[in-house]
């Protein structure tokens, strides 16, 4: 059946999958893991096939990639997660990186109707933002490799059938990282199951690994760093832009509608300024996020090489996804005690700041990422002050010719914490500037990029506030202060 989806147009080929995907729309499919014969609907759809390359019977598709991932998000933002989770990281490193024997062992798999379902296993239950630290490790034995640790809160730990797993050698004076592909059958086993407060679409659990797989299963790929890992991981955090983009089009849509019919007293909610100033904040997210997907389709490319796309991924992953859970937290917030109810039959609101919330967290958290954004522009800065270093930066900008913002007080030395207000500037900089990109290129509403920009502006004076914040001491001396290990993305940061 998948076969006579590979000659369809894209719009049909997206059309056909946006059908499938409103069977899960998140206002009425229940908040339970998805059964096989439920993806298995949207398998047969192709959901896989533009993450899979021609020859294994894909269709070799970034902006497909992109759009199947905004759309399911639209419907259900923790299907859109399930989706992405399969397609970015358990596929396309495969499809990217792995030599052809293990290619054509797996893919053509995925390319057929059999619910088949691929995830990532990097996070353990000692490290999750410091992953070189992690224990998991692999030797060489005779044919193969020996993979043995433990993992945890792996998307699809339960069903998925096939696994890449990051290990570092067992020889802890070999400074080596491996990826491989493995069997659940092999021995990859989920010994506890998680119960996560939201993607409830999504199982999560502990997972404990001892398993064996033939040499080319592993990943033909540089190990003495883990530049691979952070590589693998760009691709899920760009693709945040497209879950964001699909999410807050819901989102405000639905907003907006819960507003205009709910009355306060005999008037509508949408009456009342502030509820407007609310919705607002919601559209302007939305907008953003717009402008986020429309740089993600038309300047990056998931199937090639991502590294050098680190800072504005960077950008992008930490503005999307505050985006959608402040916009959540709005739609909350308008729907009152409503939105505080499971399965409303008024709004979705509950559910969408539950499934938003951990946007900020996993895939790197926030707070490290804003770091390691400003630590790469630190490094690249030379004898300028960071303002004169960001005023020519090609990704900051046309922002700051544009918005002409106060950036002086990023011209300090900056201590670990201003480094994380820092990136946020720099990723709100960034943001503003592909909003006034994505206007000019698809003639965007006047009303809407100003709104946009607006209020971006509005963060980063929120970010000199808080620069004046710590300077009045409220960190105490630091003196005691003990920096963030180096994570997978130092090495990016720095070179
Ligand atoms: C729903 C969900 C799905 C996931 N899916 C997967 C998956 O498919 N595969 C997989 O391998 N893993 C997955 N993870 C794991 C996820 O990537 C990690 O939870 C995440 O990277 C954070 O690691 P941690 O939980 O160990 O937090 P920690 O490393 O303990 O960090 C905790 C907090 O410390 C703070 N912090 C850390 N570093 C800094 C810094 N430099 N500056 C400021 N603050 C800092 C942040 O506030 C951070 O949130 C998932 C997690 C969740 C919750």
């Amino acid at each position: 059946m998948t076969r006579d989806l590979l000659a369809l147009p894209t719009n049909e080929f997206i059309a056909g999958i946006d059908a499938v995907a409103s069977t899960f729309d998140s206002a009425s499919y229940p908040q339970q893991n998805l059964p096989a014969d439920d993806w298995e609907h949207l398998v047969k759809a192709g959901v896989l096939l533009p993450s899979l390359p021609k020859q294994f019977g894909g269709r070799d598709s970034h902006v497909e990639m992109c759009r199947i991932a905004e759309t399911t998000s639209e419907w259900n933002l923790a299907l859109g997660v399930h989706v992405t989770v399969n397609m970015a990281l358990g596929l396309r490193p495969v499809a990217k990186w792995a030599g052809e024997d293990a290619q054509q062992e797996m893919l053509p798999l995925f390319a057929g109707d059999d619910p088949l379902m691929a995830g990532l296993a990097a996070t353990e239950p000692g490290c999750g933002s410091a992953l070189s630290s992690m224990t998991t490790t692999f030797e060489e034995v005779e044919g193969g490799y020996r993979i043995r640790g433990r993992k945890h809160w792996q998307a699809l730990s339960f069903s998925a059938h096939w696994w890449l797993v990051v290990a570092r050698h067992a020889d802890s004076d070999r400074r080596e990282y491996g990826y491989f592909i493995v069997k659940r059958s092999e021995g990859f086993r989920t010994i506890e199951r998680y119960e996560p407060l939201g993607l409830k679409v999504v199982d999560y659990g502990v997972n404990d690994i001892d398993a064996t797989v033939p040499r080319h299963r592993r990943l033909k790929v540089e190990g003495a760093n883990l530049g691979t890992m952070v590589e693998i991981l760009l691709v899920s955090r760009a693709m945040m832009a497209a879950l964001a983009c699909g999410f807050l089009r819901r989102v405000s849509r639905e907003a907006h509608a819960y507003a205009d019919h709910r009355k306060i007293g005999t008037a509508p909610l949408s009456t009342i300024r502030f509820a407007r100033y609310r919705l607002a904040a919601i559209d302007t997210s939305y907008t953003i996020c717009e402008a986020l997907n429309h740089y993600l389709q038309t300047t990056l490319d998931v199937k090639a090489d991502m590294t050098l796309a680190f800072p504005a991924v960077q950008a992008i992953k930490t503005v999307a996804s505050e985006r959608m859970l402040s916009s959540a937290l709005h739609y909350q917030q308008l729907a009152g005690g409503e939105g505080y109810r499971c399965g409303s039959p008024t709004n979705i609101a509950g559910q969408a700041a539950l499934d938003s919330r951990v946007f900020t967290i996993f895939d790197g958290n926030n707070d490290l990422l804003s770091q390691q954004l400003t630590e790469y522009c630190l490094a690249r800065q030379a004898s300028q002050p960071l303002s004169g270093f960001l005023a020519g930066w090609p990704l900051t900008a046309p922002a700051v010719t544009a918005l002409k913002p106060d950036l002086s007080f990023l011209d300090q030395d900056l201590d670990q914490e201003h480094q994380v207000l820092a990136g946020r500037a720099i990723a709100y900089l960034f943001a503003a500037g592909q909003v006034m990109r994505w206007a000019a290129e698809t003639r965007a509403a006047p009303g809407r990029v100003q709104a946009a920009t607006e209020f971006l502006n509005h963060d980063l004076v929120g970010i000199a506030a808080e620069f004046r914040l710590l300077a009045t001491g409220i960190l105490g001396d630091a003196d005691d202060a003990v920096r963030p290990p180096h994570s997978a993305f130092s090495h990016l940061a720095q070179t």
